[in-house]
């Protein structure tokens, strides 16, 4: 079913994979990606000028099938791709690789110019997505690196809050489940005292919107007084905010590695999802940035390598994402590939580490 915006009918698409909380008030008149482990839901009842949300009497029974999803398409692998020429090439982008989820920018990450997504291009996008036509399932995106939100400097913590404010709104609009932000560096001035300008900067963000979109603080690799190198240090910051449930976390299993924590055998990988269950736990984990690393054990570099060609390997990874607790964690590839970004070779390494990740514990492998 196609959703137009000229000639809005008594329509919705649901698909029966996911699960959903029908209960959520859904009082915003627009599409919804409803994404707490997830439904796509998209209803709409015409009202004088514009689509409003069906607020009242839904039922699963009302509900349309949509595609049929095959078990492998349930474990999403995606990679991070390019919105160059605009943000609906994201679909083309992602099925030439194989993706069935994404991250993007939703503007340039090394720039402070201002460019928030428009409403009509929001519209088409999440309509698109609703539709399952593409197969890609969802997304997040990753603010601009330029943000640092432990900044000493006001003028760049206020420039940072403009940019992070302007990007969760885009993120939102385009029904992302997150964005993933890199909390920034308190650039010697240590922790404690970049603590107030993180939380309160983050809180100006998530009042900004309203919706379920989360901000998904990432790990680091700790290199130049980068905030968030440890989970107790992530687990600070989301104690600050009041345990707010729109803040999540995103691991990185490079940043992971060069912090210094290993995961070379089943029992470390499962120490480390453990240490993420007890000082976050594992509902915050939006998204797995899933590399492998050019550097070694502890050194504190963020440099990304693909899979199996680095130091972490294939065998610690694929012991890292096997655990049962991440299965259901979107995996997202930030790695060379062959100079443009992640392959449709690389997300099928990333499938295959999976794959035997699982066999090696014991799972059923349905992929
Ligand atoms: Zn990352
Ligand atoms: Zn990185």
């Amino acid at each position: 079913m196609t959703l137009k915006r000229e000639a809005p009918t008594n329509s919705m698409i649901v698909n029966p994979s996911y699960q959903c909380d029908l209960s959520l008030n859904l009082h915003k008149p627009d599409l919804v990606n409803i994404d707490a482990q997830s439904w796509f839901l998209c209803c709409c009842i015409p009202s004088k000028a514009k689509f409003a949300l069906f607020t009242v009497g839904l039922t699963r029974e009302k509900c349309v099938p949509g595609p049929t999803i095959s078990a492998m398409d349930k474990i999403l692998v995606g990679a991070h791709v390019s919105i160059a020429g605009g943000v609906m090439n994201v679909f083309e982008n992602a099925a030439a690789i194989e993706a069935n989820f994404v991250q993007i920018f939703t503007r340039s990450p090394r720039v402070w110019k201002s460019s928030l997504i428009s409403d009509d291009e929001a519209f088409s996008f999440k309509a698109e997505l609703a539709s399952g036509r593409s197969g890609l399932r969802g997304l997040v995106t990753h603010a601009p690196y330029l943000v640092n939100l432990a900044s000493p400097d006001p003028e760049i913590l206020d420039k940072s809050r403009a940019v992070l404010v302007e990007n969760f709104q885009s993120a939102s609009k385009l029904g992302a489940r997150g964005m993933v932000v890199h909390i920034g560096s308190h650039k010697g001035a240590g922790l404690e005292a970049s603590m107030a300008g993180i939380a309160s900067s983050l809180r100006l963000a998530l009042e900004s919107v309203d919706g379920p979109c989360r901000i998904l603080l990432e790990n680091t690799a700790g290199q130049g007084g980068s905030v968030g190198v440890s989970f107790d240090e992530l687990a600070r910051i989301v104690e600050a905010l009041n345990n707010d449930d729109r803040i999540g976390v995103c691991l990185d299993t490079q940043h992971l590695f060069a912090s210094g924590v290993s995961y070379g055998t089943i029992e470390e990988a499962d120490t480390v999802v453990g240490a993420i269950e007890t000082k976050l736990g594992i509902a915050l984990l939006g998204c797995v940035h899933l590399n492998d690393s050019k550097v070694s054990l502890g050194t504190m570099k963020d440099r990304h390598e693909n899979l199996g060609q680095g130091l972490i390997g294939k065998e610690a990874l694929s012991n890292l994402i096997s655990h049962p607790s991440l299965l259901d964690v979107p995996l997202v590839l930030e790695t060379p590939g062959g100079g443009e970004g992640p392959r449709a070779m690389d997300i099928n390494t990333a499938r295959e580490l999976l794959r035997v990740g699982m066999a090696r514990r014991g799972l059923e492998v349905q992929l």
